[in-house]
């Protein structure tokens, strides 16, 4: 390279310098704002199965560090488990604080359907970025910072009256027991004192922020029924599948019931209970598919319910007890609550 470069006519040898010139002076430009120290975090692969929290979380703290009185905290809450807290102190903490949480983790990316590496934070002539965890949840961590950068800028005796916490947790996107779940049950947490919260939402492709202050639960059910088997070509009570249709109708009718609601306007989609037909496993298989002339003992179905938190729990159970999954006609259910989820 030394070589070629030695042949080549001195004008075109300067020329080469001043370009590498500008371009460094360019990337340091660029690196030194909200859009580039966005991109960075985005490189840093938090994807599972191996997110690199380590990294991350060495990334954010510097960053903290260099906003004037953002104090900081790992809290290791499994030995590859950490967690970020900072703390923006107020005027008075005596307060209820507030606090702003994010993830640091995101779901795996297969590279090969990207049109840019998933970790590589491309960004397109157009201003758009390409990055797994960009949306999901990344932006949101990242908006936190650069907020509180910016209310210090503008104002640097600004004091926020309540302390002002900024969290960030690992293993949200496989279901929080060792984030979230774990860091609840800790005394660093009944410390915040905390007033209100804010988690993620949806980006916005915009200046408008939507908040959404409502998140239903999902109540995974299966109903079971049985009934006696018998040939194909019988008429008679209590088979397996017409103990499941008959629930099935009932089912239809709740759904159409909120859907109705949502439909006439007096309710949004979040404020009603959606139940959704998600497997329907029944029949006695045979070599080429299933037993045509055979009735089967048992059949099933499974439903994705979102309870809204305006639902009462106990009624729905109820419901499902006593009209979806009657004992009378021979059918039991069970019901997986999901408290902590990932979306
Ligand atoms: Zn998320």
């Amino acid at each position: 390279m030394f070589d070629h470069l030695q042949r080549l006519p001195v004008l075109f040898f300067f020329l080469l310098l001043s370009l590498s010139f500008s371009e460094s002076l360019h990337e340091n430009k660029e690196s030194d704002t909200p859009i580039s120290r966005f991109q960075q975090y985005l490189r840093i692969n938090t994807a599972h199965p191996n997110p690199n929290y380590t990294t991350a979380i060495n990334y954010l703290t510097n960053f903290a560090n260099s906003i004037p009185n953002l104090h900081s905290k790992v809290i290791h809450l499994t030995p590859t488990s950490p967690l970020l807290l900072l703390t923006w102190p107020g005027s008075n903490p005596s307060l209820p604080s507030i606090l702003f949480n994010s993830h640091l983790d995101s779901v795996p990316a297969e590279p090969d359907k990207w049109i840019h590496p998933p970790f590589s934070a491309h960004k397109t002539s157009d201003g758009r970025i390409f990055a797994r965890g960009a949306q999901d949840d990344k932006c949101i961590g990242m908006q936190y910072l650069e907020a509180i950068k910016a209310i210090q800028t503008s104002d640097s005796k600004f004091v926020p009256l309540r302390n002002v916490h900024i969290l960030y947790v690992p293993e949200e996107e496989v279901g929080g027991f060792d984030g979230m779940g774990k860091f609840v049950q800790l005394k660093e947490f009944e410390e915040l004192n905390l007033g209100f919260m804010m988690d993620e939402g949806q980006a916005s492709p915009n200046d408008e922020f939507r908040v959404f202050y409502a998140d239903r639960t999902p109540w995974h059910t299966v109903i079971k029924a049985v009934g006696t088997p018998g040939h194909g070509s019988k008429l008679y009570d209590n088979t397996a599948m017409e103990n499941l249709m008959k629930s099935m109708e009932v089912i239809t009718k709740f759904r159409e019931s909120m859907f109705d609601m949502v439909k006439a306007g007096l309710a949004a989609n979040s404020e009603v209970i959606s139940v959704n037909p998600v497997f329907l496993n029944a029949g006695t298989p045979s070599p080429t598919g299933f037993m045509m002339n055979m009735q089967p003992s048992e059949a099933e179905a499974g439903f994705d319910i979102r309870m809204p938190p305006t639902a009462d729990p106990e009624l729905m159970r109820k419901i499902i007890e006593e009209q979806w999954a009657p004992a009378w006609r021979n059918m039991t259910y069970k019901v997986n609550v999901a408290f902590l989820y990932a979306y």
